[in-house]
């Protein structure tokens, strides 16, 4: 661990990244596969479609009956709907009355929808054909194969799985497939100071937001609601047996660890020391970064797995108690890991060019990350009171970077955009 100077976003975010590989892969039920990222690819086992089929409803023909347009009668010999087959093969001045999705009969090449057809008033089982053009050859029909042929690759491994792709997949013959697991996360609020969720703060104390705030954040990341989390629980107070006991059991759960609060240098900031002695290896302490500076990360032990062998140890991240600080360490810092682990790559938080909108003064000897409206790509500063404050936050686009030192920026200056996802 460096404690000389302070980590630069990039460095720490490396040290993040180099601990971090996609988590092993494991069988799941096709349902539960959308988002994830395939650790296989995916190849037909068969013809799609099987056999030639009809995609109109109407009468299967021979083509070389209907060289030249005109009226004419068909003798039609049978029907068949989709799912059914047909022995009977089509003879010339035959047809079969066909379903969309039915095989076609041996000897028929091509469909004639039925709009184009009437029945024979006067002869049962014929029907009365007009054509204005010669009916080509594959007329309304789908070729086997058409669509994919049997040991095609339809998806690489390393692709994120769409709810069109669990289609494709299911046609593929499969109702499991091996991806990167979503990694389970817990979020643990500690403080003294820290009230649960809906009650009334007392003398010195006040609400915890960053606990329903992170647990949303992750959910969001992970586009449905985190299976294999645990609900926001009740902030643990700045006490070392509280947190040993809170924190140790979630190390041996869960593959990340979010805590907030207690990171600091305060005589009441016991969360590294407490990590420590719970085994966990320390990387970093405090980058240089405003909001954010007390963040801590640290990688635990490996753990023993329900199933043979054994799994990474679990990444905690320790963010600073002020809100504002736990945004910004989230989307630098988790957000990438969570996607690293889910086998999305390997990549820092996503920045986009903008301009500003307005003058701005920056002050400061950190990087900051301050909210911004935004507009096009134009980005507008907010009036915004520092690290407490999450109002101004919760109501922003995003961030805009904002190197460290004193600078005067003026309208339409170039600026690094963190959007909020
Ligand atoms: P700490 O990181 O524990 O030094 O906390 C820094 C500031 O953030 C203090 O003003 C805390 O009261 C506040 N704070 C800590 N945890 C939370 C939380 N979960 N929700 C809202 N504010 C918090
Ligand atoms: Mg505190």
């Amino acid at each position: 661990m460096t404690n000389s100077r302070l980590l630069t976003v990039d460095e720490a975010v490396a040290a993040v990244l180099g601990r971090v590989q996609p988590s092993e892969p494991h069988f799941l039920p096709l349902p539960r596969a959308v988002g994830l990222v395939l650790a296989q690819g995916i190849t037909a086992d068969i013809d799609m479609p099987p056999f030639a089929k009809a995609t109109m409803d109407g009468f299967a023909v021979r083509s070389g009956d209907f060289l030249v347009p005109g009226e004419r009668r068909l003798q039609v010999v049978g029907m068949i709907s989709a799912g059914q087959t047909s022995e009977r093969a089509i003879e010339p001045g035959e047809g079969i009355s066909i379903m969309t999705g039915a095989p076609l009969p041996a000897g028929a090449d091509a469909v004639i929808r039925v709009e184009r057809t009437r029945p024979d008033p006067l002869a049962a089982n014929q029907v009365v054909i007009n054509t204005s053009v010669a009916v080509p050859a594959g007329q309304f029909v789908l070729d086997r194969g058409r669509e994919m042929r049997q040991g095609d690759v339809l998806l690489e491994s390393g692709t994120i799985i769409t709810p069109r792709m669990i289609g494709l997949i299911a046609s593929a013959g499969r109702k499991a497939v091996r991806v990167h697991p979503r990694p389970s996360v817990a979020v643990v609020s500690t403080g003294d100071e820290l009230v649960w969720l809906g009650r009334v703060p007392g003398p010195g104390q006040i609400r915890d937001s960053n606990g329903p705030m992170l647990n949303a954040l992750v959910d969001s990341w992970a586009e449905r609601s985190g299976a294999g989390r645990m609900l926001p629980s009740f902030p643990v107070p700045d006490q070392t047996d509280a947190l040993t006991e809170a924190l140790g059991a979630e190390l041996q759960r869960y593959d990340v660890l979010i805590v907030t609060g207690g990171v600091s240098a305060g005589v009441k900031d016991l969360v590294p020391a407490t990590l420590l002695a719970l085994g966990v290896e320390p990387v970093f302490h405090k980058v240089a970064v405003k909001p954010g500076k007390p963040i801590w990360f640290g990688v635990g032990s490996p753990r023993i797995s329900e199933r043979p062998g054994v799994r990474p140890g679990t990444l905690v991240f320790g963010l600073p108690g002020n809100p504002a600080g736990a945004v910004v360490g989230f989307l630098l810092f988790v957000r990438p890991a969570l996607d690293a682990l889910a086998g999305r790559g390997s990549n820092p938080a996503p920045v986009e060019p903008a301009r500003l909108g307005a003058d701005f003064q920056h002050r400061g000897d950190r990087p900051t990350y301050h909210p911004v409206r935004v507009e096009g790509d134009r980005v507008f500063p907010l009036d915004w009171a520092g690290s407490a404050d999450l109002r101004t936050v919760a109501l922003a686009d995003g961030f805009a970077a904002f190197a460290s030192g004193d600078h005067d920026y003026l309208a339409d200056d170039p600026v690094k955009l963190l959007r909020f996802p």
